[in-house]
């Protein structure tokens, strides 16, 4: 009987176990692509973003410019290259601070980010005045799933490959989901405190924290566990560690988080939206008559990152602040 097969595990520690193999022991991306490497204008913008803020907040010194999750370490090398031409002041008084916990990506970055300290957890960055970046992290933490039977629910394991489901206490159900008979409501817990640690430390330093992912604004009930091997598609219950395991960040969820814990909240809003806001085509622009040969190449980046049908619409923006702060560019203020 699944129901009580003892080799079942839930499904956010099965994900969690192969998301760490799969980190471990792959180049991910070799099996899909994030925007700081479809172009190098995403890892500036979000550099430049990042050097206003430390302006607007009086600029600090010394300050933590941190990112979790920094994958090949392209993102931050475009960032501080972008800083150091743009504003030196804010190079000179910041500190690289990486929350990776995969030895074989520290190595890479190690090569990219020359100074930079690692940490394992955001627990262990030092407390101080603070800009954090995410890209793609919070869709890569392992998620809950509990399925809505008659009037109770049960929550997903995997056993053997296989779904198999188990009674679920309510409690632990996140509220407020419409959800019909058989209907999957996702719960993130390590994403929820995560940011809620972020948006803490806010409150006791200057800072601001920009989260960059895939979801919609509002999560309706749905299973959004997605697997990738080789670009394409595969079972996520195949062999843990062979695939990379993302689910939908529900943006609305984690900015009720925030907020309750203290911090101000801009968005979400959308990627394209964004980016558009900052520069992307003029950038984009000025880059390409620089290189006329490589024209062409630099526009289809952009417009993949900006996009409504490529990345703009399903990548979302979520940025918190210190209460008090001066608002963040980029992002409606509500
Ligand atoms: N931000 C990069 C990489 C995204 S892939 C980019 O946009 O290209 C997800 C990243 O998060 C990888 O670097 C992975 O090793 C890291 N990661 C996954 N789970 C983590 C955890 N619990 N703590 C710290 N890093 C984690």
């Amino acid at each position: 009987m699944a129901a009580t097969d003892p080799v079942a595990e839930r499904l956010d520690r099965f994900m969690a176990r192969a998301n760490a193999i799969y980190y471990a022991t792959h180049d991910p991306f070799a099996d899909f692509t994030t925007s700081p490497e479809i172009g190098q204008v995403f890892g500036e913008i979000v550099g430049l973003w990042a050097a206003v803020v430390w302006q607007s907040l009086g600029r600090p010194a010394p300050v933590i410019l941190a990112e979790a999750g920094p994958g090949r370490g392209t993102l931050m090398a475009d960032a501080l290259r972008a800083i150091r031409r743009a504003v030196p002041a804010f190079g000179a008084a910041l500190q690289v601070h990486l929350i990776e916990t995969s030895p074989r990506l520290r190595a890479v970055q190690a090569a990219r980010i020359p100074g930079a300290v690692w940490h394992d957890e955001l627990a262990s960055v030092p407390d101080a005045p603070l800009i954090l970046l995410a890209n793609e992290f919070l869709d890569a933490l392992p998620i809950r799933q509990f399925v809505r039977r008659g009037d109770g629910w049960t929550e997903r394991f995997v056993a053997g490959g296989e779904w198999t489901e188990r009674p679920a206490f309510a409690g632990d159900v996140p509220p407020g989901r419409a959800a019909g008979d058989g209907d999957i409501v996702e719960l993130n817990e390590p994403a929820r405190g995560f940011v809620a640690a972020v948006a803490a430390r806010l409150c006791r330093q200057p800072g601001a924290a920009l989260f960059l992912d895939y979801g919609p604004a509002r999560s309706a009930a749905g299973d959004s566990l997605q697997a990738l091997a080789d670009k394409r598609p595969v079972n996520p219950l195949a062999v843990a560690g062979s695939a990379d395991l993302t689910a939908h960040v529900d943006f609305a969820d984690l900015a009720a988080v925030a907020r309750a814990s203290g911090s101000a909240v801009q968005g979400p809003e959308t990627q394209g939206a964004f980016l558009s806001a900052l520069g992307l085509f003029q950038r984009t622009e000025r880059l390409a008559r620089g290189q006329p040969a490589k024209a062409s190449a630099l526009m289809q980046a952009a417009r993949r990152l900006a996009d409504p049908e490529a990345m703009g619409q399903l990548f979302k923006v979520l940025a918190l602040r210190s209460p008090g702060a001066p608002a963040l560019p980029g992002l409606g203020d509500r």
